[in-house]
């Protein structure tokens, strides 16, 4: 059996694993899709010493890191199931190959992803002015007129944001009033560069071939389609956290992100839980990376704790 087994190979996993393996404690990342969703990722400006990189590059620099270490890596398998353990005994994870693996700790790190709108375009212009992550792509539209899908929280947090670095904003939202909280919809509306637009359905995004250049929407409350010019399309309209997998087996949110406390643990004795599948606040690379190492180092408290088994 692992010491530690580490479910997901995206920022958090892979500094989870490095943190592990330098204990000289067995361990081993099982993973879908090693690099997460940095392999999505084109401009990373934000990685905290590194002026500019991109995923992919990223993504190859946490494997080849990870890999200069005693990590058992199984790439391409999904995890299905987790099995608690009973006093004493070990935890298991069941993958969809039918495997089962056993380990002492687990930490589960599978990351989260947008919720799409699911228009024509979305996908071809995805990285080309669709984007969905304001603190990360925002200063690439600095003076340009953006979009953002989305009343609730976060699409009017990201608005007010952006108001602060691009030309001009307008917000769509698909019901007739916003979600936000009152205090957030009053500093929106006190800005002068942003405009409101409810009752409003995107249909389609629309480019000259390279990058997004308008959006269309329908008008709910008279059904006319209409079309905005802009550069940029910031979708805000929810992250789903991967984890329904684990519905039932530790104690999720009412959003489905995994409950931690401060180091990482869960609701169930040696699991623990790193980066964008958790209540953790701030979706972000340096932050799932932290949390990864809290996560591995508190790992290694509770089995210096533990007996053995
Ligand atoms: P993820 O990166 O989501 O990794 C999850 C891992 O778990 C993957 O390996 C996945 O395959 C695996 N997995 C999931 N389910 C299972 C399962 N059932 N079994 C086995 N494995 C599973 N952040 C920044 O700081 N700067 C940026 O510029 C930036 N730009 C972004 C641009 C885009 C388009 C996107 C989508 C995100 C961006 N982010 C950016 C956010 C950043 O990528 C995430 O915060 C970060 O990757 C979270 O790391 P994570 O390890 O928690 O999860």
């Amino acid at each position: 059996p692992f010491d530690v087994l580490i479910v997901g190979g995206g920022p958090a996993g892979a500094a989870a694993a490095i943190y592990a393996a330098r204990k000289g404690i067995r361990t081993g990342v099982v993973s879908e899709r090693f690099g997460g969703q940095v392999l999505d990722t084109l401009a990373i400006e934000n990685f905290i010493s590194v002026k500019a990189t991109d995923g992919p590059k990223l993504a190859a620099g946490l494997e080849e890191h990870v890999r200069e270490y005693d990590v058992d890596i199984m790439d391409l398998q999904r995890a299905e199931a987790l099995l608690p353990q009973a006093a004493g005994s070990l935890t298991e994870i069941r993958l969809a190959s039918g495997a089962t693996l056993r380990s002492k700790t687990v930490i589960l790190a599978t990351g989260a992803r947008w919720r799409e709108m699911n228009v024509p375009g979305e996908k071809e212009y995805r990285g080309h002015g669709v984007a969905y992550c304001p603190h990360c792509d925002g200063p690439l539209f600095k003076g340009k007129r953006v979009a953002v899908i989305g009343g609730g929280n976060s699409g009017v947090e990201a608005a007010i944001d952006l108001a602060g670095i691009v030309g001009h904003v307008t917000l769509l939202e698909f019901e007739a009033t916003l979600r936000a909280d009152a205090v957030l919809q009053k500093k929106l509306f006190s800005l002068g560069n942003v405009e409101v637009i409810t009752e409003a359905l995107s249909t389609q995004v629309s480019g000259d071939g390279e990058k997004v250049d308008g959006l269309l929407y329908t008008d709910r409350a008279s059904g006319e389609k209409r079309r905005i010019d802009l550069a940029g399309i910031f979708v805000q309209i929810g992250l789903l956290p991967n984890s329904e997998w684990l519905k039932g087996t530790l104690e999720l949110s009412p959003r489905g992100e995994i409950e931690i406390d401060a180091r990482c643990a869960t609701s169930l004795p040696g699991v623990f839980a790193a980066g964008d599948v958790t209540t953790v606040p701030y979706k972000q690379i340096v932050v799932a990376m932290g949390e990864g190492t809290k996560a591995a180092l508190t790992a290694f408290d509770h089995l210096i704790r533990s007996e053995p088994c």
